[in-house]
């Protein structure tokens, strides 16, 4: 599972663009859904450094 910082993200959705599973249902502190995998796509495309992995939760 992902988290996103709303203070750093600016809403440019590219973390919604360029999630396989679709996932990303909203930003600007996130919603996640269950399809995330945790393969980091979206954390290495946020060009805000906004979104982390949450080790130990899917
Ligand atoms: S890519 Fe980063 S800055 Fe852009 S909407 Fe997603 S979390 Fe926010
Ligand atoms: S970690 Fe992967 S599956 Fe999860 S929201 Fe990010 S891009 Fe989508």
């Amino acid at each position: 599972m992902i988290q996103i910082d709303d203070k750093k993200c600016c809403g440019c959705s590219y973390c919604v663009l360029t999630c396989p599973k679709e996932a990303i249902t909203s930003y600007y502190g996130a919603e996640v859904n269950e399809k995330c995998t945790s393969c980091g796509i979206c954390v290495h495309n946020c060009p805000n450094y906004a979104i982390i992995i949450i080790q130990g939760e899917k």
